[in-house]
């Protein structure tokens, strides 16, 4: 059975049950191929405190440089990968370059936070808390300087177990982020058994908060939910000035978009950051010079 494109250009369609399509077989390959030439990359955004406008960390995002293809956003592979399972190895991937990064820049002298994505089965998956603590012990870094984010919606697929997860994260002395807020299905109760320090705003309430009074009581009453809670708030995709004065006058902490800068290739990133550290704040978007 010939394998269809699909959104993401590759369909895993295939009638019979138990035989993998060879789509999904290719893409296997291609996976563990780009592991071995080192195609993935990880991009950084920094984040900023919205008050004194100081970059005080990053989010890792990947991407993949296919020498074929070009650049592949994650949107391209990381559904693909969680439903074949290679979700596992590519996030091991990850979460190691993030914490050698950490490391690097530790040794330069820029004190950064960094922010890894979980997906929902690494999430889920029994080894991962051995699987970090490893990791961070190889790296030589302190947990503290690791935030992961969980999408709101894999938080609340079994939000008890998913307390339990964050628990033991926590106790790693990880800290925790609930990303993509407002999207899923979230209720103040589950909100408070959830040990995530910070809230991440989805970028859907940011995009037209200065024009739409809903999406700015929204982004009100989750600020006020979250502080009530004593929690972080992080607006995701601030794209212009009028949004990002906005939010800082709604005591939003946190923000991340491309009024600040665009998520950059690794040396240009630490580049960029070593120099907007030295400023005393940022008046204006950050990535222009
Ligand atoms: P996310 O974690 O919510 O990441 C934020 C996304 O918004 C990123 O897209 C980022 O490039 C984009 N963005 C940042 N600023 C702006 C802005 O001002 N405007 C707009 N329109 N967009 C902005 P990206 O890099 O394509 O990543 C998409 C999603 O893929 C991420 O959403 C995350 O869920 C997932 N992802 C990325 N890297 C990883 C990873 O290493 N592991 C896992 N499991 N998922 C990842
Ligand atoms: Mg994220
Ligand atoms: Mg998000
Ligand atoms: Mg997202």
């Amino acid at each position: 059975h010939a394998a269809k494109r699909g959104q993401s250009g590759i369909s895993f369609y295939d009638p019979q049950a138990g035989r993998l399509s060879d789509a999904r077989v290719s893409f296997q390959h291609a996976v563990e191929r780009a592991l071995e030439h080192d195609e993935f990359r990880l991009y950084y955004q920094p984040i900023i405190d919205l008050a004194s406008g100081q970059i005080v960390g990053a989010e890792a995002l990947i991407r993949w440089h296919d020498p074929e293809r070009g650049l592949l956003p994650p949107s391209e592979f990381i559904p693909l990968a969680e439903t074949t399972g290679w979700i596992a190895p590519l996030g091991e991937w990850v979460f190691r370059r993030a914490c050698s990064d950490v490391k690097d820049w530790q040794r330069i002298g820029l004190d950064l936070r960094i922010s890894v994505n979980l997906s929902a089965s690494q999430f889920n998956s029994p080894e991962l808390i051995d699987q970090l603590q490893n990791e961070l012990d190889t790296a030589g870094i302190t947990a503290r300087h690791i935030e992961l984010e969980i999408t709101e919606t894999a938080v609340m697929e079994d939000v008890l177990h998913s307390a339990e997860i964050m628990r033991k994260l926590s106790a790693l002395g990880l800290r925790l982020a609930i990303d993509d807020f407002g999207t899923g299905y979230s209720s103040l109760a589950y909100l408070r058994k959830l040990p995530a320090q910070t809230i991440k705003i989805d970028q859907s309430f940011i995009r037209e908060i200065d024009t739409d009074p809903e999406d700015l009581e929204i982004v009100k009453a989750i600020v006020a939910l979250a502080h009530v809670l004593g929690r972080h708030t992080l607006a995701e995709g601030i794209e212009t000035e009028a949004q990002y004065q906005l939010l800082k006058t709604l005591g939003v902490d946190l923000g991340q978009g491309y009024w600040f800068s665009p998520p950059l290739p690794e040396p240009k990133f630490l580049q960029r950051a070593l120099s907007w550290q030295q400023r005393t704040g940022v008046d204006t978007a950050i990535g222009e010079d």
